[in-house]
């Protein structure tokens, strides 16, 4: 086919261009520099992506399609107005083509099989090999001023995009009901709306458009050119929906886009102004804006760029966190194999030190029986230590075991006061019960634990007192029983006091004092006290003013369950 028919077709031209000249620019240009930029932006920003890359290919070819329709409007070139008016068909069909590409790559995240892609090249082959012969333009009509179209190969062009369309409506069908594991349903949906409304905007608006021209409305044409407009904001859509799927930062692309547009659109009105004054004023709006833009990208970049170190950092401590609670499950691990291997002799050496000291092998001088006596405490301080270790391991890997039963508590704690008689008297302190005048009802508790915690609540009173006493005390409301330690002794600093439950934490102090502990048996007793659905807390007046230690517990147990027999019920503590 020889494109140069006519040499002079500028009468024709003059004849179009009297229809929406400003608005040819306006539909074209910021398109094609707004199209191409998103095509660029998301491949830039995941190269190595198939999807993207049909993304940029989408686009190239749009922007290609722009440039020859532009042509259209406004060369009177009848050669490079026959060529443009062919090839426009080329890039329609190779754009859609992309657009069923890219809904595959998208949501399959891998390439096509290679009979689909020998599909597609049988798609387009007729295409290419219709647009330069006479069966695509066989002639130009110098009245009406457009080229006369034989109809094959338009004909096919527009089947190829029916058929195109079908096939993504299809296929998103298909992969809606169906989704693949990392895409979800919303992803698919949006993605394949964006495509449609992309690829059939223009399609059906210049039916549209000219169907209206044809019925005698010349504004006809403006509709068309509202497909152009309507296919780049679709564009736009669809660019947003891939880099926010691929979490890439919309905030940027959106903050660029907008500065682009503006920047387009402010100076594709320069074709339009006629008069000086108002071509000025654009310059000066365009010059404030590129300003503005600017500095908006940048304070964009900025605060991206700080979010991104701040998730670089978060990061390296999720990591870093990881790694310390591995460490400590490690030394809960060691530290539970180190007590279960102590605890054996150290149970082997009690028991027979108490032989020894009831005299099952034979009579023990008095200096021996002294001598025992303090091996006696000595090695029981290192039992409860051991204990207490085998406590927090268990505590920390959730496998403390629980026997509830109903219990009554006044007889555990004046079994405790009648145990710490002898070591308070060797002080030369008081040890004194208050109880309740009636007894409390039955308390739904693991008796052992309970009289550990209260035990190591005397003991300690004992042991951080000097002068004056200690006094256990029992109280009740209809809800709670509240188990009140008190004592005359150094009493807890005010910073001290919510620190003291934690494993391995000593009063300043008691560090003072050199005596024996290790700072477990508050932190093992408060595990235990809530795992009733209890409180413990610590209260003093100040440094050598006492100390009161509280606990309470819920009268009526509702959050443990036990069994309807008498028989205790294990519970594993998670
Ligand atoms: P330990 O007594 O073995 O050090 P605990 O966990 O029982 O460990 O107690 C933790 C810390 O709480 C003690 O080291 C001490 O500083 C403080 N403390 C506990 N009871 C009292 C008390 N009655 N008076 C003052 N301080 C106390």
């Amino acid at each position: 086919m020889d494109f140069n028919i006519i040499t002079n077709s500028e009468i024709c031209i003059a004849n179009t261009q009297q229809y929406l000249t400003g608005l040819v620019y306006y539909s074209h240009f910021p398109m094609i520099i707004l199209s191409l930029f998103f095509g660029f932006f998301v491949f830039l920003k995941n190269k190595s992506s198939l999807a993207s890359k049909c993304l940029l290919g989408i686009t190239f070819f749009f922007s290609l399609w722009l440039v020859f329709d532009f042509i259209l409007w406004k060369s009177s070139n009848s050669s490079l107005l026959m060529f443009s008016w062919a090839i426009l068909g080329v890039f329609e069909a190779l754009f859609f083509i992309l657009g069923l590409y890219f809904i595959y790559t998208f949501i399959d995240k891998k390439d096509v099989s290679n009979s689909i892609k020998f599909i597609f090249l049988l798609l387009s082959l007729p295409v290419l090999f219709l647009t330069p012969t006479t069966f695509n333009l066989s002639n130009f009509d110098i009245i009406n001023c457009v080229p006369v179209e034989s109809g094959i190969s338009l004909d096919y062009v527009i089947s190829l995009k029916l058929i195109i369309l079908l096939w993504i409506f299809i296929l998103l069908i298909v992969k809606y009901r169906k989704p693949p594991v990392d895409i979800s349903r919303l992803q698919i949906f949006l993605l394949g709306l964006g495509i449609m409304l992309f690829l059939s905007s223009y399609f059906v608006l210049s039916y549209v458009s000219d169907y209206l021209y044809n019925a005698g409305y010349e504004w006809g044409y403006q509709v068309e050119q509202g497909g152009i407009l309507a296919m780049g904001i679709f564009l736009g859509f669809l660019s947003y929906l891939i880099v926010k799927f691929k979490a890439f930062d919309i905030k940027l692309i959106g903050a660029q886009a907008l500065v682009l547009t503006q920047f387009a659109l402010i100076s594709s009105m320069f074709f339009f102004a006629t008069v000086l004054i108002s071509r000025v004023l654009i310059g000066v709006t365009l010059f404030g804006t590129t300003i503005a833009g600017w500095y908006l990208i940048r304070s964009v970049k900025a605060e991206i760029k700080r979010k991104e170190e701040l998730e670089k950092i978060s990061h390296t401590l999720m990591v870093a966190n990881e790694r310390l609670k591995e460490l400590d499950a490690a030394k809960s691990e060691f530290i539970s194999i180190a007590s279960h291997q102590l605890r054996t002799p150290l149970t082997a050496i009690k028991g027979y030190l108490s032989l020894l000291l009831e005299g099952s092998y034979g009579p023990v001088s008095p200096q021996v029986l002294d001598i025992l006596n303090k091996l006696y405490g000595v090695n029981n301080r290192l039992v409860h230590l051991v204990e207490d270790l085998l406590n927090v391991s268990r505590i920390e890997a959730g496998r403390i075991q629980y026997s509830f039963a109903p219990t009554q508590i006044e007889p555990i704690l004046v079994e405790l006061v009648d145990m710490f008689l002898s070591p308070a008297q060797e002080k030369n302190l008081t040890i004194d019960i208050h109880l309740s005048k009636h007894p409390l009802p039955l308390i739904t508790m693991d008796p052992n634990k309970i009289k550990e915690v209260v035990s190591n609540l005397i003991d300690n009173a004992v042991k951080y007192t000097k002068v004056g006493g200690v006094t256990v005390t029992l109280q009740n409301t209809p809800e709670v029983a509240r188990i009140i330690i008190s004592d005359t002794g150094i009493g807890i600093h005010e910073s001290d006091k919510k620190n003291l439950f934690q494993k391995f934490l000593r009063s300043k102090e008691t560090t003072k004092m050199v005596v024996s502990g290790a700072g477990l048996g508050l932190y093992v007793g408060k595990s235990f006290i809530e795992a009733h659905g209890g409180k413990i807390w610590a209260e003093s007046d100040g440094p050598d003013r006492g100390s009161r230690f509280i606990i309470e517990l819920p009268i009526k147990n509702t959050h443990i369950q036990i069994g309807t027999s008498d028989e205790p019920t294990s519970v594993e503590k998670e």
